[in-house]
């Protein structure tokens, strides 16, 4: 691994660099401040500014949208752009997941109808997945799709799916075939969220806000040219979801580490200030190597990618070390402030409140997109080789599986 800019990818830097102290949007009051319709507006403004210049998606082809640039390029750009106060959240799960996934499964003319529109954030996709008795076991899940000459029906119910309230599309995972082993009766499709039969219902969270729904999907009628991937091979085209999922997830988040010495040097402590607090400091030293594992893990990503090669599983130990080192790291940093830590009005808390954000989001973020206690397993498979956990229900048709009976074939 080569941690230093190439010759190419420093001028390349510097070329992102430029455009963006040119371009990045100087509002007077941050967009963080706004409400989410307020913030949706400034992400889509500011998406489509970088996709008139190709800096939407720089890894993808220039025929899409894209920059017709490289891997490597990409993760340059995003590591600027994370130098400026710009709205990039809400595009995450579309680009980063839902539409990797069309481009490998999807036909041309499909691609060519949804991948410009969302590189310009004119259009949002979710993930339908996760069901309230399938989430880690994912593969158990009830939605059915029953097919009826060139269509399918549509009848189950998803839940946390984000940001579906204002979704145009969704990646929607259902059960085709209850009477093979459960992984192999799964089928990908996409659907309009406008679709008659699609119910969403916001579930309010402990921030204030409601980032995520429960999805009732009642008679849902899909035209099978909206499948990906054959009848039963969903899970194969899930896992091109799920593998993209953990790669965002793998992200370093929180205050970076001079942000950290700026705020501890500030409050006072004993003498003189918590950064001069020695088991703060050991503390301090602990975060500051986790931040640099997280790094060249990533890095060790990057040097696959830029190889043509598809990241293996160490996108499950970023994930792990980042989700439990952010919710460590904003309950310290909100401790230290004692009584001030309580402010989480973005107007008067230190970083505008961003600790006390990410306090409460952390906890999801080891949830989503697979637990710990998944990833462990993962790391400990995959990584390790250590003996797989017993799967009771491996080569079991679905609906002889005690949970999949209320699933029992219906009549077509
Ligand atoms: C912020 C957030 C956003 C999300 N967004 C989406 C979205 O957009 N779309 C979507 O489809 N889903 C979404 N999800 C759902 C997410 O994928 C699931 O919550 C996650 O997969 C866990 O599933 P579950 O909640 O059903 O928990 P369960 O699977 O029921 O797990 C409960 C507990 O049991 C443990 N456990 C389960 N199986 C094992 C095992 N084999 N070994 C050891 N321990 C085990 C888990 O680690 C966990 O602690 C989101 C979740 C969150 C928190």
């Amino acid at each position: 691994m080569d941690f230093q800019d190439s010759p190419d990818e420093a001028a390349y830097r510097a070329r992102a660099r430029q455009w963006l102290e040119t371009h990045a949007p100087r509002p007077d009051v941050s967009w963080k401040l706004r409400d989410e319709a307020g913030r949706l507006e400034a992400a889509r403004a500011w998406q489509a500014v970088k996709a008139a210049a190709g800096y939407a998606r720089v890894s993808w082809p220039v025929e899409w949208g894209g920059g017709g640039g490289t891997p490597i390029q990409q993760i340059i750009f995003s590591q600027e752009e994370a130098r400026f106060d710009v709205p990039t959240g809400f595009f995450g799960i579309g680009l980063g997941m839902c539409i990797p996934t069309l481009l490998k499964f999807a036909d041309p003319d499909t691609i060519q109808r949804f991948v410009p529109p969302a590189l310009r954030g004119e259009q949002i996709w979710c993930q339908l997945f996760s069901e309230p008795a399938a989430g880690s076991d994912l593969a158990g899940l009830h939605t059915r799709a029953v097919r009826r000459a060139n269509e399918w029906v549509i009848n189950g119910q998803k839940v946390w799916t984000t940001g579906a309230h204002y979704c145009d599309f969704g990646l929607l995972l259902a059960r085709t075939d209850v009477d093979v082993p459960k992984h192999a009766g799964l089928t990908m499709f996409w659907i309009d969220m406008k679709s008659p039969g699609v119910a969403v219902r916001p579930i309010h969270q402990m921030t204030g806000g409601a980032d995520f729904n429960e999805v009732y999907l009642t008679d849902v009628v899909v035209p099978d040219e909206q499948r990906l991937g054959p009848a039963g091979g969903g899970w194969q085209v899930a896992l091109v979801t799920l593998m993209n999922e953990r790669l965002e997830g793998a992200k370093d988040r929180g205050p970076t580490t001079q942000e950290i010495l700026d705020l501890t040097r500030s409050v006072p402590h004993g003498h003189g200030s918590v950064l001069d607090d020695s088991g703060f400091r050991q503390r301090l030293a602990r975060w500051y190597v986790q931040a640099a594992g997280l790094k060249f893990t990533r890095f060790r990503t990057l040097t696959a990618l830029s190889r043509g090669q598809t990241p293996g599983p160490e996108a499950s130990i970023g994930k792990l070390v980042a989700a439990s080192r952010l919710q460590e790291l904003a309950s310290a940093l909100i401790e230290c402030q004692e009584q001030y830590g309580m402010i989480c009005d973005t107007s008067l808390a230190a970083l505008q409140g961003a600790l006390q954000r990410d306090y409460l989001y952390a906890p999801g973020l080891r949830i989503a997109g697979g637990t710990d206690e998944i990833l462990k397993n993962i790391i400990a498979e995959r990584v390790l080789g250590l003996p797989a956990e017993i799967r009771a229900d491996k080569g079991v048709a679905f609906k002889d599986l005690p949970t999949g009976r209320r699933n029992a074939p219906t009549v077509d």
